[in-house]
């Protein structure tokens, strides 16, 4: 790595009360820690100027191209403490090439790895009394990054951006434990297309989906699941999650993720749990599945479960669905037992309760 990240820290950081306040305040996204992380990209230049400095506003020229076409990207990855006494982030590898497949198909500069790790390495370093202790509680990392470029010009992308990295503690999902949500099919809207930008983790692609979600909540539903955009058939992913469906029960229950095609996000949940279900020696594959063969699994009794996944909420377990031609119910309105096996699997190997035999751990603190 040749950039070196220029440490300024804050003059102001909260005082430690206020900080002990704000951990305990527990949700998702609403509080910040007291740094944050830029760095510059200049075509020609490369990336330069990083900083890690006191968390606040950046100021922005009215015709930056992000406000105009929306050239941007972002991640999201947690940092826990483990049982030991550790801070460790998770997979931040599989976050930052993501980035980079991110920015490749959004027509950004590519970050380098070793610049994404170190950046995350030296917030959670300076900012560690904000990472929570606890089951579930982490300290959500948001890197993201967009073009800064001044004009309007739509015939080329922006030869400037700015990267930046910010992170908030994040207290468990679901503080009253685990509920299944209800969720609506979505069928007058769609996420993505094969040789769109689904497969990109874009600010565009949720701000696509807020009308879907909203038309869910007006149905009485918590999420909203998209199905491919093609023949609005098959079962893609449940808002910003991606989904697994369980078949049978006990020693016979295996599971089934919707396959990478081209209109997914591949998410690092989604991929951790195929690794972290065969080391429980239950066996899970990719496939297809259309919401008729859905409805269908679940009258018959060989789909017993289903779960959404990602890095916020881990596992979400789904205990209704809804859609125009009615609603059916997945189980008893209880999370099922390998949809809460998994999850705490996962958990487990977050927090350093159970060994981390992939080398998913990277040590910061
Ligand atoms: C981020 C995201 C996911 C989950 O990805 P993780 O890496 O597991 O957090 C799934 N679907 C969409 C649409 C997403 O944006």
């Amino acid at each position: 790595m040749t950039l070196t990240i220029d440490l300024k820290p804050s003059s102001t950081p909260k005082a430690v009360e206020e900080r002990e306040a704000l951990k305990a305040v527990g949700g998702f996204g609403q509080i910040f820690s007291d740094h944050m992380v830029t760095i510059r990209y200049t075509e020609g230049k490369g990336w330069h100027d990083a900083v890690l400095e006191a968390y606040g506003p950046v100021s922005l020229d009215p015709a930056a191209s992000v406000l105009h076409y929306g050239q941007e990207i972002f991640e999201g990855l947690k940092a826990f403490r483990t049982a030991d006494g550790q801070i460790v982030s998770f997979r931040p590898d599989a976050n930052a090439a993501r980035f980079n497949r991110s920015a490749a198909r959004m027509a950004m500069p590519e970050l380098p790895e070793d610049l994404f790790l170190a950046a995350i390495d030296a917030l959670v370093t300076v900012d560690r009394e904000w990472v929570p202790e606890g089951e579930g509680r982490s300290l959500y990392l948001r890197p993201f990054m967009f073009a800064t470029q001044v004009g309007l010009g739509v015939n080329s992308p922006s030869k400037e951006y700015l990267f930046m990295l910010i992170a908030g503690p994040a207290g468990s999902y679901f503080a009253g434990g685990v509920k299944p949500v209800t969720v609506w099919l979505s069928e007058d809207y769609v996420r993505a297309v094969k040789g769109g930008t689904g497969e990109a983790k874009c600010g565009g692609n949720y701000a696509a989906s807020f009308l879907a979600q909203a038309q869910a909540v007006e149905q009485g539903c918590d999420q909203v699941v998209w199905l491919d955009g093609v023949d609005h058939k098959y079962v893609e992913e449940m808002g910003s999650n991606n989904l697994y469906f369980v078949y049978g029960t006990g020693a016979e229950a295996r599971l089934m993720t919707p396959a990478l095609t081209g209109s997914l996000l591949p998410g690092i949940t989604r991929d951790s749990l195929l690794k972290v279900a065969a080391d429980l020696g239950i066996p899970a594959e990719e496939g297809t599945i259309s919401v008729e063969q859905w409805r269908d699994g679940v009258a018959a009794g060989e789909i017993t479960e289903v779960f959404g996944c990602g890095t916020a909420a881990v596992v979400t377990p789904l205990g209704r669905v809804k859609g125009k031609d009615g609603e059916f119910a997945i189980g008893d309105g209880e999370p099922g037992p390998v949809t809460l096996r998994i999850r705490e699997a996962l958990l487990d190997i977050q927090t350093g309760k159970a060994p981390d035999l992939h080398h998913w751990l990277r040590k910061i603190a």
